[in-house]
């Protein structure tokens, strides 16, 4: 077989269809983002980051960065191991403590990604838990499919936030099987939020446990930034709650928080978090700060909150058509891949300003978008910026505008 001929067979198909990914080439610049300098062809231009998931701009916050460089002074790079064989730092530990803290939990515990995290976890329990019948929202994130999959338990798919749905599948299951309701709080590409309250009514009366991915929720919802769970006052009737610290935390890593029993029979069982090298002491120093620091501090979050509505308002007010959610996220709706990506390519090219393309598989066929998400350090000036350009190239490819909306 001529391999190579193969795969730029199956590229050349991908970009026909308009869905070829090309990255951005950026440089993040501490204490100026949502300004990056971006590397091109041509050399090098100043570009305003609209599509960052570093929602609050930890990423650069004075705290988080003074505890990442003490660590890195104190410890050196790496872990140095696994969690089980030297690789477990005193900053992972005060970390799990911190998070566990953050939910209501009696434990947590650390994995190096929130894929990893959701991957390990749900392939842990379905796959050891004897019976486990699986029950998954049916928008949820590529990392909670690859789990249940990999875990080979029975799955049923139940309709989008929809506990009725739920509460009809649970029914036509054997009374006595263990079971399990795998979903999110935020839902990261329509910005819609689950119905939490309810689901746990259902998961309880047919006495499955619950699953929370709460990605797009931690650091950014609820008093102490504990996500939507914590804001609904739920978060005891969630068996498991998953999240990342590289979103609103700005750093890297993702976690489970629930009881001691459960954390430590996935300590104990899960490949992805045995047979991996634990996070460096510094991310890991430099999360627990994020952490600390959004438990108290409510600034940003109502910075967010206030530059969310804004650019809401003023999209709304110019007639460009936006999918409408309780979140902090804007999807800007074009529902063509090809002119979603011209737009996208247009926006950096003459205004230097950054919003990703989401097409197709991220989002359904004819739905794709640009995903804006505004932070608390984006200027009034940014979003003047960006509204003017959205208006501009609105009216130049002639894209359907929406008054009824304002
Ligand atoms: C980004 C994301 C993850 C993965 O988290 P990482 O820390 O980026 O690996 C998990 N779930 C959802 C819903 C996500 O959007």
């Amino acid at each position: 077989m001529d391999f190579d001929a193969f795969f730029q067979d199956s590229l050349a198909r991908l970009k026909s269809e308009g869905n070829y990914r090309v990255f951005a080439d950026i440089e993040r610049r501490k204490g100026a983002f949502p300004c990056a300098t971006r590397h091109h062809e041509d050399g090098e231009s100043e570009v305003t980051v609209w599509c960052s998931n570093d929602y609050l701009g930890m990423g650069q916050h004075p705290v988080v960065l003074e505890a990442m460089h003490e660590a890195l002074e104190r410890c050196g790079a790496g872990a140095g191991g696994t969690r089980n064989i030297s690789g477990t730092n005193h900053y992972h530990v005060l970390l799990e403590r911190e998070l566990a803290d953050l939910h209501g939990k009696e434990a947590a515990l650390l994995f190096t990604s929130g894929y990893v995290s959701n991957w390990a976890t749900l392939g842990t329990l379905a796959s050891r838990i004897p019976g486990c019948i699986v029950l998954s929202d049916a928008l949820n994130h590529a990392s909670m499919i690859e789990g249940i999959r990999h875990s080979r338990a029975q799955k049923h798919v139940f309709a989008h936030n929809d506990p009725a749905d739920l509460d009809r599948r649970l029914s036509q299951l054997d009374p006595d099987a263990p079971k399990l309701v795998a979903f999110e709080s935020v839902y990261s590409m329509d910005g819609d939020i689950a119905p939490i309250a309810e689901i746990c009514d259902v998961a309880e009366r047919h006495g499955a446990m619950t699953y929370l991915d709460e990605v797009h929720g931690v650091g950014l919802y609820g008093p102490r930034g504990g996500g939507i769970a914590e804001r609904e006052g739920l978060m005891d009737r969630i068996t498991v709650i998953e999240g990342t610290l590289g979103k609103a935390y700005g750093v890297m890593g993702g976690y489970i928080a629930g009881s001691a029993a459960m954390c430590d029979f996935v300590r104990s069982f899960s490949s992805g978090f045995i047979f991996t090298t634990a996070l460096p002491p510094a991310v890991a120093a430099g999360a627990c700060a994020a952490v600390r620091y959004l438990k108290t501090s409510q600034m940003e979050r109502e910075r967010q909150r206030r530059n969310v509505r804004l650019v809401r308002a003023r999209l709304a007010g110019i007639g460009i058509p936006t999918l409408d959610n309780p979140s902090h996220i804007v999807p800007v709706m074009v529902g063509d891949p090809v002119k979603c990506k011209r737009i996208s390519d247009w926006l950096m090219a003459t205004h230097g300003i950054y919003v990703q393309p989401i097409n197709y598989p991220t989002v359904p066929k004819g739905t794709e978008r640009l995903r804006i998400t505004p932070s608390p350090v984006h200027s009034d000036g940014d979003i003047d910026r960006l509204i003017a350009a959205l208006s501009e190239i609105w009216s130049e490819c002639a894209l359907h505008r929406n008054y009824n909306v304002a």
